[in-house]
């Protein structure tokens, strides 16, 4: 989201100070928030459409577009962009429809998956796409204060992140740096799968994108509450390497 510094003019101040004065309300009033529409979010308190109508869409409107978009990406078919003309109109904010919770591996890039422009798509990214404290404020704040009307989990085939915590979990293994405290974030999500018949790395991604879909449902007042008020939709996918094809699984 790259929020400017509220002393710093920009294109963000205003999503900014939106969603810090949201932050604030109370619990009834943040249920209140949750319930309101996509057009609260950017340019709402000027009482002007927002940088991209196109994107005000339903929880099911969103998905359809998504998946529609994954369509024309398998097939080759992806739109071609005027970068320049997509800068310019978003100056004045961000609309997306959606923010999707995706691996950092460099082969998904969801904005190319599902063949969206500038403005469309909240990506949040971390290897092993599991849901972080950082991760999830995110995401909540492209909900409240951006008007995201979905969230999409997005795991893939032959995840290295995955690859690491099932060798952590299987032969102890022990990872440099940071990585292992990763690998050791997803011990609880693989230890579920380890006993289970097929493969495991599969059943394991399967049950990262069920496991994150659940945890972003069920931890988060903020998310809670726009998927009470039928404002918000979480679905979670898996990435295919080879076509391209997304496969909904939760
Ligand atoms: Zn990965």
């Amino acid at each position: 989201m790259c929020p400017s510094p509220e002393s710093t003019p920009g294109p963000n101040t205003h999503d900014r100070r939106h969603f810090l004065r949201l932050a604030g309300l109370g619990a009834g009033a943040l249920l209140l928030a949750g319930a309101l529409p996509a057009r609260l979010a950017k340019g709402a308190e000027e009482n002007v459409a927002p940088p991209k109508p196109q994107n005000a869409l339903s929880p099911d409107q969103a998905l359809q577009r998504l998946m529609e978009g994954n369509e024309r990406y398998i097939r080759g078919a992806s739109t071609t962009h005027d970068f320049k003309a997509e800068r310019e109109a978003l100056v004045s904010g961000q609309n997306p429809f959606v923010a999707v919770l995706s691996c950092a591996d460099s082969r998904i890039a969801p904005e190319y998956a599902f063949d969206t422009a500038r403005g469309d798509l909240f990506a949040v990214r971390v290897a092993g796409n599991f849901v972080t404290d950082e991760g999830l404020a995110s995401l909540e704040y492209s909900v409240l204060a951006l008007g995201a009307p979905l969230i999409l989990v997005l795991g893939h085939e032959s995840c290295g992140a995955m690859i690491a915590g099932i060798k952590t979990a299987k032969d102890h293994t022990v990872y440099p740096g940071k990585i292992q405290t990763l690998t050791l974030a997803l011990q609880p999500t693989i230890n579920k799968v380890l006993k289970e018949p097929g493969d495991l790395l599969h059943n394991a991604t399967v049950q990262n994108v069920k496991d994150s879909v659940d945890q972003l449902k069920s931890t988060s007042a903020v998310l809670g509450d726009a998927l009470a008020s039928g404002k918000l939709k979480i679905v979670g996918g898996i990435y295919r390497l080879a076509s391209g094809k997304v496969d909904l699984i939760a």
